[in-house]
């Protein structure tokens, strides 16, 4: 079995790769290695190997790998890649250190309430519902500027726009969208690009990448 540390070089020669024709930096693309499902002793290995950003879809999982794991490499950044429930937000404010899923008022209220409480101000990407699917989450594209000023007047720090384009389409166009919006929209960073199109995700301007299956193997079980 390939290890993990070899897995990781290869991930980031990629993206060394794809950045250059893109006249991008590669150390301008944040690498989250998605560690949802896999247990700490999986984890252990990306964490020797150097890597430091990962990313969770489950407040609770995440609650139970992460303080220990934290505590052996301090230095740790956690993200928070999945759906929040808002009965949530509080607990995810006081865990993670950006959250990538912000995508409705409700939402936004009780992360502003949390942040406000606690004083931890977490930077939050904007998900956009970039394919306009009905059973997804995310902003309307529609919706997004009046949300993208809900969020600045909330006083939320606004990191960037993340996006989950279409399963079984081709990812580019939704790609090149979400940065047109960023664009529009005065924001900086895209969350974009997972393990089967990260690559082109950098190329068009990913400044935050989210691979789980490239770094860890298949997971365990299915997940959404
Ligand atoms: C699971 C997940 C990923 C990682 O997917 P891989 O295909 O395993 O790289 C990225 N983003 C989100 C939102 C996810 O839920």
């Amino acid at each position: 079995m390939e290890s993990a540390a070899s897995r990781l070089e290869n991930v980031r020669a990629n993206i060394a790769r794809m950045s250059k024709p893109a006249r991008r930096e590669p150390e301008d693309v944040t690498l989250i290695a998605v560690s949802k499902t896999h247990p700490a002793q999986r984890i252990v290995p990306l964490l020797e190997a150097g890597q430091r950003v990962f990313g969770e879809n489950r407040v609770a999982e995440a609650q139970e790998k992460w303080p220990e794991l934290r505590a052996r490499f301090p230095d740790t950044e956690l993200h928070l890649i999945g759906q929040l429930q808002s009965n949530k937000a509080e607990e995810a404010a006081a865990l993670f250190d950006v959250i990538h899923s912000l995508d409705r008022v409700s939402l936004l209220k009780s992360l502003a309430k949390a942040m406000d409480k606690s004083g931890r101000r977490v930077p939050c990407f904007v998900q956009v519902n970039i394919g306009d699917e009905p059973q997804k989450g995310g902003c309307r594209i529609a919706d997004l500027p009046d949300f993208i000023a809900q969020v600045r007047a909330a006083d939320i720090p606004l990191a960037g726009l993340m996006c989950l384009p279409p399963a079984d389409t081709e990812p580019a166009p939704f790609f090149a969208f979400l940065a047109k919006l960023a664009d529009d929209n005065g924001v900086n960073d895209l969350s974009m690009g997972m393990s089967g199109d990260y690559e082109t995700a950098v190329q068009l301007g990913a400044t935050h990448i989210r691979v789980g299956t490239a770094l860890f193997g298949a997971r365990p079980s299915q997940d959404g």
